[in-house]
């Protein structure tokens, strides 16, 4: 079994099908992300329906909610979904706005206070018209300023992996070089495509050593069983063949990590 940390949702599935696809694909653990809410009261339905799923399984379904910064009531919102529908983290994607815009602060204060971890989407992004421009990787230093938020760039930020570990590494060296210690992790979920994989993935493990990276399929909740595991096949043999990584650094990539991640920084 193993545990993946970034899994979308369009809304209409059911838990009963979600569970049925994780049990298929071995996945013990997944975060499920709320569908995005184009307008602030859609962002609540997303929230309530990811919660609603959650409820159903809360020991395997980590649902996180899906907070658009610029939508009035967002970090209410934050506070709602945590406090209120018991999901444990919150997804964002830098829709035309730029990570480190003082206007999104309130939302990372408010994380940092509610001691839950952001997954923010980096590298080349597909939808949202032209936004691949918002999502360059050391744009989430502004995170040094919230020190207690944990927090993954998404993709290993791909195309931009180098920029990525580059900006790992300044989180590293801003608590003295403990690994242990550091608020950034890198969701190592696709975006480099195949033949780029091991070259990225090498790197990050020569960089950062294998406890900050989490394993994710980027799957539709209904076909991690499928798609998801079809590429946690390819990956294993990436890093264990390829790499020739131990298991006990795949235990933490695809399973322990992502526990972790979850946990408050002291
Ligand atoms: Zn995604």
């Amino acid at each position: 079994m193993h545990n993946d940390c970034h899994v979308h949702s369009k809304g209409d599935e059911k838990a009963s099908d979600i569970l049925r696809s994780m049990d298929e694909g071995g996945v013990e653990r997944m975060v499920l992300f709320a569908p995005y809410g184009d307008t602030p009261e859609r962002m609540r339905e997303a929230t309530d329906y990811v919660a609603r799923i959650r409820s159903e399984a809360p020991e395997r379904i980590l649902g996180f909610c899906w907070i658009e910064p610029r939508h009035e009531g967002a970090v209410e919102e934050l506070e709602r979904a945590i406090v209120e529908k018991e999901l444990v983290g919150c997804k964002m994607i830098p829709d035309h706005w730029y990570p480190y815009e003082e206007f999104i602060f309130p939302v990372y204060e408010k994380a940092q206070e509610l001691r839950i971890p952001i997954i923010f989407h980096s590298g080349i992004l597909w939808g949202f018209g032209d936004s691949s421009r918002f999502c360059r990787p050391c744009f989430y230093e502004v995170m040094l300023h919230f020190p207690k938020v944990k927090f993954a760039l998404a993709h290993i930020s791909w195309p931009w992996t180098d920029e990525c570990l580059a900006t790992a590494g300044h989180f590293r060296s801003a608590v003295g070089g403990d690994v242990s210690r550091m608020q950034m992790y890198i969701d190592i979920t696709p975006g480099a495509p195949g033949f780029y994989r091991q070259e990225a993935l090498d790197k990050a493990l020569k960089y950062l050593g294998p406890d900050r990276l989490i394993w994710g399929s980027d799957s539709r909740a209904t076909t991690v069983g499928e798609y998801g595991r079809e590429l946690y096949e390819r990956e294993r043999m990436i890093l264990k063949e390829l790499l020739g990584r131990s298991e006990e650094d795949m235990r933490k990539i695809f399973s322990d990590n992502l526990m972790d991640f979850l946990k408050p920084l002291d």
